[in-house]
């Protein structure tokens, strides 16, 4: 023989050698690879002909995560093979976030970057982004590789299958054990006060509808509550477990401080939700309540002193009446004031249409 050819078979023997080693370490199943296959088909099928996609990821200070994160969405864009952008809101960086972003930019037009002045904060972050996004779909997600980009498709999925708002669940997440309880808490209220039951409100993956982030107005820390806002303006709101990892890179950019602000931002949006038009059914209710304690109270009293000649100026119940009294006026004309205040800046109500004939 050739030595030459045996020689070139020798190479090929110890090729196909090396290739079986590899796979078996890799656990390589072919009809595994056809299943995988199949689900790339699958795939193109989600996003409906001409839908166009959008990413907003509101970041602050994340550079080492983004090239990472830039990567792992182009992956998942080319199985799609739709048209997509993603926009990168970066909310005040003072690390090299934007510099990252423009090189992204730069090798890929599909990215985009809305820079801010300053740190707004996560919800004006997500406001700017929702405001820029021309998709028909539109993906949240957190900067800090987190949440999984391959969960993208399977919302998709669930949006076309006709919800409005699709929010992840991190079933088993990745946070500081007192995180996790502390968002057991918040959930539970949550989900009490806005009457849509979802497990995880706070979750940084979601898709929405682009009728969704063109009506639904988001500020201090409100991005907790975009689920809980939609659902109470009528949008359909589900949920679907999604991949949870630990933080890679960085620190979280919340402290303590989001517990009580949270809560706070829960109050307003209860509040605003059903009372903003009439603050005079919520006030005029509580004065008209404790001025009829009070009222009983002092009656009472008074009765006592009449018909039973009884001594009051020093019972402690003389001042409770009273104090019914003065909280009930008070309340009353809060609520007068609040609803003089709202009908003299009255515009139309945000109402929600879902279509017109
Ligand atoms: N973020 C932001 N502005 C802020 C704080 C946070 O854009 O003022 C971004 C942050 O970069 C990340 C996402 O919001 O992409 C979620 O923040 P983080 O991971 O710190 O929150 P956690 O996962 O700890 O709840
Ligand atoms: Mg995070």
């Amino acid at each position: 023989m050739n030595p030459q050819k045996e020689n070139q078979e020798e190479k090929n023997r110890k090729f196909n050698k090396r290739i079986f080693r590899y796979n078996k370490r890799k656990r390589y199943n072919p009809e595994q690879s056809k299943t995988q296959e199949m689900e790339n088909a699958d795939y193109r099928k989600i996003v409906l002909n001409d839908q166009m996609i959008s990413v907003v990821i509101p970041l602050y200070n994340e550079e080492q995560s983004l090239m990472e994160l830039s990567l792992s969405l182009k992956r998942v864009f080319d199985i799609l093979k739709c048209n997509y952008e993603v926009i990168f809101v970066d909310d005040g960086s003072t690390d090299k976030s934007f510099e990252t972003i423009k090189e992204i930019h730069r090798r890929n037009g599909r990215y985009h970057c809305i820079k801010l002045r300053r740190n707004y904060g996560k919800s004006a972050a997500l406001s700017a982004g929702f405001k820029a996004s021309k998709g028909d779909i539109i993906i949240t997600m957190d900067a800090d590789l987190q949440d999984d980009p391959n969960e993208i498709p399977e919302l998709i999925k669930k949006i076309n299958s006709g919800y409005d708002l699709v929010s992840g669940w991190k079933k088993i997440r990745y946070d500081p054990f007192i995180k996790k309880q502390t968002s057991k808490i918040f959930n539970y209220f949550t989900s009490k006060v806005s009457g849509v039951k979802l497990h995880d409100f706070n979750c940084g993956l979601k898709a929405y509808k682009k009728e969704v982030t063109g009506s639904i107005k988001i500020y201090g820390e409100m991005h907790r509550y975009i689920p809980a806002l939609a659902y109470m303006n009528g949008f359909k709101v589900t949920e679907k477990i999604v991949k949870h990892h630990p933080r890679k890179f960085g620190v979280t950019k919340f402290g303590a401080n989001r517990f009580l602000n949270g809560f706070f931002d829960l109050l307003t949006v209860a509040f605003t939700n059903k009372f903003m038009k009439k603050p005079l059914h919520l006030f005029g209710f509580l004065g008209v309540l404790s001025f009829i304690a009070g009222f009983i109270i002092t009656l009472y009293l008074t009765i006592l002193k009449i018909f039973y000649d009884a001594s009051i100026s020093n019972r402690p119940l003389f001042l409770v009446g009273i104090l019914f009294i003065i909280v009930g006026f008070q309340s009353f004309s809060l609520g007068l004031i609040a609803e003089m205040i709202t009908k003299s800046s009255s515009h139309d109500e945000d109402v929600f249409i879902e279509t017109t004939l």
